[in-house]
């Protein structure tokens, strides 16, 4: 019986409060999940938005549907080089007018890599590996584990002595910068660097490759893009840690002081990929292949002022 009234008088008590704060209690709710939406809104921004297409992550093209791991990426890698094609396009005074996004100009990623870490030793270790068992598939994520992997800016030169690989996975990677030696890779068919966000180019050489005939490329992360055209970075930049040891086009040592530099985007498996370009000469600049239809039609210094077609977003 008192447990009875207690708890009639309990309901009473309730169903008092309810018609009293019902409506304070049910404004705090949707202001608490306001709130939370518009943290996550700002979240994306910060974080350049790389739409992932299709669910194939680190595995090999032509992987079966019920075979696919789940994505081992857990930190994509991210930098703000070509935040203003996530700007909206502007209203001109007209109203009408509208002003595409505002580049500034671009510099090269020059974060140097700290060779003598626990991360690029098993890095090294892992190339010694894969050259030893003549393996067909290099995948350091895989093979060192994501986290020395995320320490990894750029791949050490002994990728070219990788003559048995024919599938390159680097889905998720923090490389900046993807060194000419790639080219030496005699038997690369798939190429794979999706969702490197900070890999904006590749070197030239990678034409050099006779049988890459695949590759999967996030479109939006790479200089003079179709969907957005960012500028590429103004040429000629003394870069040491990116030239080759000779020239990208005609393979000879660089015998004048002088290295030409130039950038050219060309069909590479299934994308046009933008690349830098270092020349022993200008007959060799002058020999380079037509660039890709739909891009600059001729190899340039990059710049502001260089003139690309229109976006075609
Ligand atoms: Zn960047
Ligand atoms: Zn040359």
């Amino acid at each position: 019986m008192l447990r009875l009234l207690v708890s009639g008088v309990y309901d009473v008590a309730v169903s008092e409060f309810w018609q009293q704060f019902s409506l304070l209690v049910i404004a705090a709710i949707l202001l608490g999940i306001l709130l939370r939406s518009r943290r996550k809104a700002a979240k994306a921004t910060e974080d350049s938005p790389v739409k992932l297409y299709r669910p194939r992550f680190n595995q090999r093209s032509g992987t079966a549907h019920d075979q696919l791991k789940p994505n081992p990426v857990r930190h994509y890698a991210s930098c703000h080089c070509l935040d203003a094609q996530y700007e909206r396009a502007e209203k001109g005074a007209e109203g009408d007018e509208v002003a595409g996004p505002r580049w500034r100009e671009l510099s090269f990623h020059t974060e140097e890599q700290d060779t003598g870490s626990e991360a690029w030793g098993a890095l090294e270790a892992y190339i010694a590996r894969v050259r030893a068992d003549e393996s067909d598939e290099f995948d350091p994520l895989t093979g060192i584990g994501w986290e020395r992997w995320e320490q990894i800016i750029t791949l050490p030169k002994s990728i070219g002595t990788l003559t048995s690989v024919r599938f390159v996975s680097l889905y998720g990677s923090h490389l900046v910068r993807i060194p000419p030696e790639i080219g030496d890779m005699a038997n690369l068919e798939e190429f794979d660097p999706y969702t490197s966000r900070c890999l904006h180019w590749f070197p030239y050489e990678i034409t050099r490759c006779p049988t890459l005939k695949r590759s999967r490329v996030s479109t939006r992360c790479l200089y003079g893009n179709y969907k957005y055209r960012p500028p590429f970075p103004r040429l000629p930049r003394d870069l040491a840690a990116f030239s080759p040891a000779v020239c990208s086009v005609c393979r000879e040592p660089f015998t004048q002081e002088r290295i030409y530099q130039a950038w050219i985007s060309l069909n590479v498996a299934t994308d046009v990929l933008p690349l830098l370009v270092h020349a022993c000469s200008e007959k060799c600049i002058d020999g380079l292949p037509t660039p890709a239809a739909g891009y600059v039609q001729e190899p340039h210094f990059g710049g502001l002022d260089l003139k690309q077609p229109p976006p075609l977003w």
